[in-house]
């Protein structure tokens, strides 16, 4: 798809370049915060797997509007992401250890009241295996928001909806006192993402947060296998098993005058009222390595030595 015909077709893309933000991400944060009010009482806060950076952008602008000059914002992306004002930006992967203990410097001082992770690994296509390989990340992002969060603390993170949902609601439920999947309207209907919105963290007594890798230290991948064997002892708590019992709630998100993500909107009628639309806009930032940069690189100099 052009970047004009996807200004056209897709909205929130296009009001993601018209307000501003570098990503239609950032309209996914601003209904999960208009619903949960996640920012209201945050100072602290984490957003992991952050590149472009669009939600940094949504925290950064509401803690300068609700007046937090007291702020500490850390992003965290394999990608580089350009400067965003007031947030300290780290590149590494939250599933190693120098990356974890970097996040950890920048709080010394204090705990974390929110972290976010709309981590995505590049998708396959192949959902069982998406949405197999998302739920791992959120486990190390649910890793890394528990060396971070206050005691009531919150913590969002994307999700694949299918087969291993529920479990992994079970096990986030072991933390937190209110697990809810949220579907914010500027996410497509035809896409299985949503978010567990997690509130009221509480450390459970048997949990103590470690830095634990796989055997080999080169690749630096944080053992999920141990996080796991944790969580089954949890489960055999009565308690646990009565949480595991509840049913997941769920909740559409975004009031009903914005953007339906799936509606084609008459574009056309659009460009005669309002004249911007004929137009495409330039992107708000372009990526410091574009993904693609290596496979042009390759086309390139097979061109050349053909
Ligand atoms: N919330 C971002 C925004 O609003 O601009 C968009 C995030 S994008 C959907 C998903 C990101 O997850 C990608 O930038 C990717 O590099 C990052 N990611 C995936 N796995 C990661 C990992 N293990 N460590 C750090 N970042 C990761």
């Amino acid at each position: 798809m052009g970047r004009t015909s996807k200004d056209k077709r897709d909205i929130y893309y296009r009001k993601a370049k018209e307000e501003g933000y570098r990503a239609r991400s950032a309209y996914k944060l601003l209904q999960l915060d208009q619903e949960f009010d996640l920012l209201k009482d945050a100072e602290n806060v984490v957003d992991l797997c952050a590149a472009p950076g669009s939600w940094s952008q949504v925290v950064s602008q509401r803690l300068r509007e609700l007046c937090k000059g007291q702020a500490t914002i850390v992003a965290v992306d394999l990608q580089e992401i350009a400067p965003i004002e007031g947030v300290t930006i780290i590149k590494g992967d939250i599933t190693s250890r120098p990356t974890v203990e970097a996040i950890l410097k920048e709080f010394e001082n204090g705990m974390v009241d929110l972290v976010l992770s709309d981590g995505a690994p590049d998708v396959t296509g192949l959902h069982d295996l998406d949405e197999y390989i998302q739920s791992d990340l959120i486990l190390s992002a649910l890793n890394v928001a528990t060396f971070l969060l206050r005691r009531g603390g919150t913590f969002v993170a994307k999700v694949f909806r299918g087969k291993d949902t529920c479990g992994v609601f079970s096990r986030l439920s072991v933390f937190f006192e209110n697990v809810t999947v949220a579907k914010p309207r500027s996410s497509r209907n035809s896409s299985i993402e949503a978010f567990f919105v997690c509130r009221g963290y509480s450390r459970p007594s048997f949990w103590e947060p470690t830095l634990i890798f796989h055997k080999d230290p080169s690749t630096e991948v944080l053992q999920d296998l141990e996080i796991e064997q944790e969580c089954s002892r949890t489960t055999e708590s009565s308690e646990s098993q009565e949480r595991m019992k509840t049913m997941m709630p769920f909740v559409s998100c975004g009031d009903l005058s914005c953007y339906d993500a799936d509606m084609a909107y008459d574009i056309d009628r659009n460009c005669q009222e309002n004249s911007s639309f004929a137009t495409s806009l330039p992107p708000v930032q372009t990526p410091i390595h574009a993904a693609y940069e290596n496979a042009l690189a390759r086309k390139r100099s097979a061109q050349q030595t053909n």
